[in-house]
Order: structure tokens, then sequence, then C-alpha cells
């Protein structure tokens, strides 16, 4: 883990807390809450990783969490459908 203070809080949950990790070959700037991330290789693993994760399409995501809940209701059970179906079937959209 490496000095974090340059990184924005997470652009899916508004976590603050996000890591500068090593991965084979790379690094994952991450958020400790939601799990959110990106991920960049070798050279330049942690700058591209943080410009990346700093950089992220916000609009896009939040395209894609629209389509997720849709998804939930889309499923035909949405009488029952609760926060955690919906949280899930966000995060599942981002895994
Ligand atoms: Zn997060």
């Amino acid at each position: 883990m490496t000095d974090k203070t340059d990184l924005l809080p997470c652009p899916f949950c508004g976590g603050e807390k996000i890591v500068d990790v090593y991965i084979r070959d790379g690094r994952e700037v991450k958020c400790t809450s939601c799990g959110g991330s990106v991920h960049a290789f070798q050279p330049d693993a942690s700058a591209q990783a943080r410009l990346k994760w700093n950089t992220r399409n916000t609009k896009q995501f939040v395209e894609q969490a629209c389509e997720a809940v849709d998804e939930v209701f889309n499923n035909g059970n949405y009488v029952s459908v609760n926060r955690f179906d919906i949280k899930r079937a966000i995060r599942d959209k981002f895994k």
C-alpha cells in the first residue's frame, strides 16, 4: 500500500478508504467499502491505476447501475425486491 492522499473517494459508494495494492504484474486501486476497483499493469502500474481511478467514468457507472436495477425489477418478482437485492445487483454488475 502506498500514499493514498491523491485518490478520490469511491465513485460507487462514496467510500474514502481507497487502497493501492500489489497484484501480479501490476497494481490495483480499490475501495475497501464496496470493492470497486481498477487495475493497471507494468510499466508504471501505480500511476496508471491511480489515474484510472481518479478519472473513471461516473456517468457510465450511473447508467450501468440503473441497468442493474432494471434487471432486478425485470426478473418478475419485484413485489419482494428490497434494498439488499438492489445493492447486490449493482455490486454484481461491477465485479
Ligand atoms: Zn466503494
